[in-house]
């Protein structure tokens, strides 16, 4: 983390060792910077490499600092049970660090999500509840987490309201983004990324606000379900982890440029792409990021740094069209790019 803080009350010397470790396994992740061609031409964009955390997911950084603040704040016992209701990655990240820090976790997610999600969850001894369309799929989660929290004894994260969560990308992911470019003499013009709870997009546009003020900051949604342009959830999609049914309130639209969209087939196709040409093995959601990126990189030219994520790899989703043939449709970015390799900048 970027900065130390003093002991709290709450957070025994012991728990406080934990957390330790636990950030030497969390963020400080790689960025690379990718090559490609679209229709003809070269380009470049840099990614963030997410895969790289303890569970392997972009949710874990959130997971730990929400625990820490939860801890220096005296709003979690030991004893305490954490439940959060979840589109999977959050519940993986929970689920680990509640564990290595010694609490009993029960994670609410709807049941249409992947299956290696839920037995991910469950091989961590987490308690998992799944919750139907008919029961109210992910509004029904967060409700019955609200619900079974009322008898005491819990602690909610509430990722989506919680502003810890846009704070840990502040101060991990966009700090380290920051310095990573720095090293190579560059500063971000444009961060794209696909809003979950949002968390990341609003943290990472503040740190890189604070070096180039003019940066744009532009969140991606599925065109097949837009809930950022519409304020409700509309048809369906399958990027999981992205374009939940509602706005979250940490998410702040007037913060940020406009909202870029990326078609689900077209996301999967790009994951494959950066699968298969690249060795980059990663999931539908960073294929989406991918192009979000090279969309900017277009519209705003050769020397633009362009900066997005990989949110996480593709075991989750070997289940999944992930590894299905995808059918091509006219308009698809994806058909125009071809990777030409990566460079990796480390910290
Ligand atoms: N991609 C994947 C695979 C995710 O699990 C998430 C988190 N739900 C996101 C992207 C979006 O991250 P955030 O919640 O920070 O918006």
């Amino acid at each position: 983390m970027a900065e130390q803080e003093l002991l709290s009350a709450c957070l025994s010397p012991a728990l406080d060792k934990r957390f330790k470790h636990l950030w030497r396994l969390v963020g400080n992740t790689p960025m690379l910077e990718l090559q490609y061609t679209y229709k003809g031409k070269p380009g470049r964009v840099f990614v963030k490499c997410e895969n790289y955390n303890l569970t392997g997911s972009i949710k874990d950084r959130m997971a730990l600092y929400i625990l820490y603040k939860a801890y220096m704040n005296c709003q979690i016992r030991p004893t305490d049970v954490v439940i959060e209701a979840t589109s999977g990655n959050t519940g993986i990240a929970f689920s680990a660090i509640g564990k290595a820090l010694g609490h009993q976790v029960k994670i609410i997610m709807p049941n249409w999500l992947s299956k290696e999600r839920t037995d991910i969850i469950r091989s961590m001894g987490a308690d998992i509840q799944l919750i139907s369309k008919e029961e109210g799929g992910f509004l029904g989660s967060i409700r019955l987490s609200e619900e079974l929290a009322a008898a005491g004894g819990v602690f909610l994260p509430r990722q989506f309201e919680n502003q810890y969560n846009a704070e840990a990308h502040e101060k991990t992911t966009g700090y380290e983004i920051v310095k990573q470019l720095e090293e190579q003499g560059l500063i971000a013009d444009a961060f794209v990324a696909g809003v979950g709870t949002g968390g990341t997009v609003m943290g990472v546009g503040r740190s890189l606000r604070k070096v180039n003020p003019a940066v744009r900051v532009h969140p991606l949604e599925p065109a097949e379900s837009p809930t950022l342009t519409t304020g409700h959830k509309v048809g369906s999609h399958r990027i999981q982890g992205i374009s939940d049914e509602f706005i979250p309130a940490i998410v702040n639209l007037d913060e940020l440029d406009r909202v870029v969209c990326a078609n689900d087939g077209d996301s999967i196709i790009m994951a494959q792409k950066l699968s298969r040409q690249l060795g980059l093995a990663v999931g539908i959601s960073s294929g989406a990021n991918v192009i979000g990126a090279i969309k900017l990189q277009q519209e705003l030219g050769d020397g633009a740094v362009v900066v997005t994520l990989l949110c996480d790899d593709n075991k989750k989703y070997l289940s999944t069209d992930l590894v299905k043939d995808e059918p091509v449709k006219p308009g698809y970015l994806s058909s125009d790019v071809d990777f030409l390799g990566f460079q990796p900048i480390c910290r």
